[in-house]
């Protein structure tokens, strides 16, 4: 294995690091940026999902991954505005669990997620009409993602599911289970259900289908329909699915002593393989309680994982692929960009708010709340 890296086939995580774009704002962005923040500071409050790079960070008021901050926007009522740095369907909670007189905004409308465009509301609709003519739907519990449209969830909330994250999923899925579903159809990533219902619940892989939305009746025959409990859209990550099942190995050959830490978004084999398995939040934590010279292979997104390692020199922190998983659309959030938000609101201009139809609003927020309430619980 040293020789592929002699080779520079597997770059180490230095080189990684020097290979990435410099992610350097000027001062002069920066210094603006600064003093209007301070100049709104009544008005404004800036979140950060984790994802985002560390020129967009450094401003934030507020970091989390998608459920930390989902319950922050339902907590800031004294704000008028959010300007939020993550991608279109954060924004789009946000504005769903915010007050009516809060806007949310976000910096640039093309930061979408390639996940949440995999299940679109027209798909859901028809494929909902498809499975209701061979099961009765109303023992079927829908649970969306958190990666998915307010649409979606509006859907969810209004047939009798919910909303879950990666560090509740198992909860709510129990949660479904109690409330007398006898089957749950989750999208859209499919990884995190599978990973959840086998590896968390137990739940065998026969009673575990992929439902593939572009093929009649998802691919599957009656048969194989009436005795699934998990049926899953057909969607990934596009940042997640590049964490293969090779790559636990050659990181342990390469750094022996290292262990593997996952996000369950990344594939069924790449988790049977993990040491540990989590949220964003739980990887986080798992890196900060460690000791002195622990060593991680860290599968997820790659300026979590580089920001981590700049926070914790005392350990040895890597990706777990050979190259860097960045998502590119967290990416589009440029300093730019934040800057522009807020001089045009120190103009009075609200330019780029993200705003839920109020039918949508009414049942998103159904299934949100459902969410926060069993993960009240289950705390
Ligand atoms: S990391 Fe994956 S799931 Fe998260 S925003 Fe990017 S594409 Fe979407």
């Amino acid at each position: 294995m040293s020789e592929l890296l002699e080779l520079n086939i597997l770059p180490s995580p230095k080189t990684v690091e020097e290979s990435l774009v410099a992610e350097t704002t000027s001062e002069d962005v920066v210094r603006r940026i600064h003093t209007l923040k301070e100049e709104l500071r009544d008005k404004v409050v800036i979140l950060g999902h984790h994802y985002q790079r560390d020129d967009i960070v450094q401003f934030a008021d507020r970091t989390g991954d998608s459920f930390e901050l989902a319950r922050y926007a339902s907590e800031l009522y004294d704000r008028e505005f959010i300007i939020f740095c993550g991608v279109h369907f954060m924004a789009e909670t946000a504005d769903v669990l915010s007050g009516d007189n809060q806007k949310v905004i976000l910096p640039d409308l093309k930061a979408g997620c390639s996940m949440s465009d995999m299940a679109r509301a027209e798909q859901v609709y028809d494929v909902w009409d498809e499975i209701g003519e061979q099961l009765d739907t109303a023992k079927l519990c829908p649970i969306t993602y958190m990666n998915s449209s307010a649409a979606i969830k509006a859907f969810c909330g209004e047939h009798g599911g919910a909303v879950s994250t990666s560090s509740n999923n198992k909860a709510l899925f129990e949660w479904a289970f109690s409330q007398g579903f006898e089957k749950i159809l989750f999208f859209p990533d499919q990884h995190l259900g599978r990973n959840t219902a086998f590896y968390q619940m137990g739940i065998p892989l026969e009673q575990i289908r992929l439902y593939d939305q572009t093929k009649p009746l998802g691919g599957l025959t009656p048969e194989e329909l009436r005795s699934a409990k998990i049926l899953l859209w057909r969607g990934h990550c596009s940042v997640h699915q590049h964490f293969q099942s090779s790559h636990p190995n050659i990181m342990r050959a390469l750094y022996p002593g290292i262990q593997v830490l996952v996000h369950p978004e990344c594939n069924f084999d790449v988790v049977r393989q993990a040491d540990k398995v989590g949220s964003t939040a739980y990887i986080i934590k798992t890196v900060e309680q460690a000791p002195p010279g622990s060593m991680w292979a860290i599968g997820t997104e790659h300026h979590m994982v580089n920001r981590l390692r700049k926070e914790h020199p005392e350990q040895f922190i890597t990706t777990l692929a050979p190259y860097a998983c960045e998502c590119s659309t967290m990416f589009r959030i440029s300093p730019e960009s934040l800057l522009d938000i807020l001089e045009n609101l120190k103009r009075g201009v609200v330019k780029n708010q993200i705003s839920v139809e109020a039918s949508e609003k009414k049942w998103a927020r159904v299934a949100l709340e459902r969410m926060l309430e069993v993960t009240r619980k289950a705390q």
